[in-house]
């Protein structure tokens, strides 16, 4: 039986989605678990994918399945899905690895419906029991029950994956195999949809998963006037915003990309300093393995202080300002 891992490496105009890298690694791990293991497999669609054939290598893939095509330049959901549903039926691979990201989550969706298996959406660890069977954890009930997902009877088994939730492996010398596929059969395919292009939002200040210093606000931030001094607080410590669910609602964060949690990113900073975070489980989950947690509230009782190192009972709205003028002046509150 074919005991390959395969992981689907996400890609935008030739730009790769760090995930990508986080599952090859895993699946290394996975397969140093497996009694009777496979091989690594990468697949890559799009076009002109040259320039990532390098960096997939050297993440550990030792097959990689190219389907490069002027009409995959741009990520369509049934054009992408349809290449890789009919890779599987040709190659019958054990497990898929896919992002839980939004290209990544309607992949696996589309793929797990057009081969009949199913898809343990949005796990946060993995690993390899008897029969090399794939067991997938996935968080329920805003991450109070963590619940273990296999698909025993259907192949491949397909599990998806939060950005982050795995550490980038090192990079390795490897001698891969390429395959291109054969893509004729898309010609057959009548789609409604055509992707015109790419709209990128520029990116401000530093990117949440790389960010060393998080500033979090939460609801307790209470209006927009605050928010800017959170802004102006991470940009003056070289830190990224983030938030909780709320502020998003109350349109006050820049958007979804910034919130931290199940449905949001997981991070691991040096510090993260949350302001007017409750401590919901939903918000805890992905911030738990921050090296140090700051958090300050009004509510002494407040649940974020159970997992912080330094809690500060005090009001936001006079806090942040304080700290600002103190990051601007070079000195401490004297507070
Ligand atoms: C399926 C599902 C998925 C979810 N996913 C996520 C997720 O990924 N991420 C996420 O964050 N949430 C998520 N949520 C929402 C989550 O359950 C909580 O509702 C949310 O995290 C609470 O955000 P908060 O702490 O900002 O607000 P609240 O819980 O309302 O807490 C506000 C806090 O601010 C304090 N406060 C108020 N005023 C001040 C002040 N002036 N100074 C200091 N402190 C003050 C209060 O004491 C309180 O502790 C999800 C919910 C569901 C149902």
């Amino acid at each position: 039986m074919n005991k390959d891992i395969w992981v689907y490496i996400e890609q935008t105009e030739g730009e790769t989605a760090g995930v990508s890298w986080e599952l090859l690694g895993e699946a290394r791990r996975l397969k140093a678990a497996m009694k009777e293991p496979g091989q690594i497999a990468a697949v890559l669609i799009g076009f002109q994918l040259e320039s990532l054939i390098p960096k997939v290598q050297e993440y550990g893939a030792d097959k990689i399945f190219v389907a490069d095509d002027p009409c995959l330049k741009f990520f369509h959901p049934q054009l992408y899905a349809e290449v890789l549903t009919n890779l599987i039926q040709k190659e019958d691979p054990h497990i898929l690895l896919v992002g839980a990201t939004v290209q990544g989550s309607q992949v696996a969706a589309a793929v797990g419906a057009k081969v009949k298996t199913g898809v343990a959406a949005h796990a946060v660890s993995l690993r390899i029991e008897e029969n090399d069977r794939l067991v997938a954890v996935v968080p329920a009930f805003g991450g109070k029950v963590l619940g273990d997902i296999l698909i025993p009877n259907t192949r491949p088994q397909i599990a998806s994956i939060k950005p982050g939730i795995f550490r980038k492996p090192e990079k390795m010398k490897i001698n891969s195999q390429f395959f291109n596929i054969d893509l004729s059969f898309l010609a057959e395919i009548k789609t409604g949809l055509k992707p015109l292009g790419v709209i990128r939002e520029e990116p401000r200040g530093v990117p949440l998963e790389e960010a060393e210093i998080i500033v979090c606000g939460g609801w307790g931030i209470g209006d927009k006037v605050t928010w800017n001094y959170l802004e102006i607080l991470a940009e003056k410590l070289g830190g990224a915003v983030a938030c909780t669910r709320p502020p998003i609602d109350e349109g006050w964060a820049p958007g979804e990309h910034v919130m931290i949690g199940t449905s949001g990113k997981t991070v691991r900073p040096k510090i993260y300093l949350g302001f007017g975070v409750s401590g919901a489980t939903h918000h805890i989950c992905g911030m738990k393995d921050a090296e140090l947690i700051i958090s300050v509230n009004k509510d002494e009782q407040a649940e974020i202080f159970k997992v912080s190192d330094l809690g500060i009972v005090g009001d936001v709205k006079e806090i942040l300002p304080l700290l600002v003028q103190a990051v601007n002046s070079g000195k401490g509150t004297g507070d």
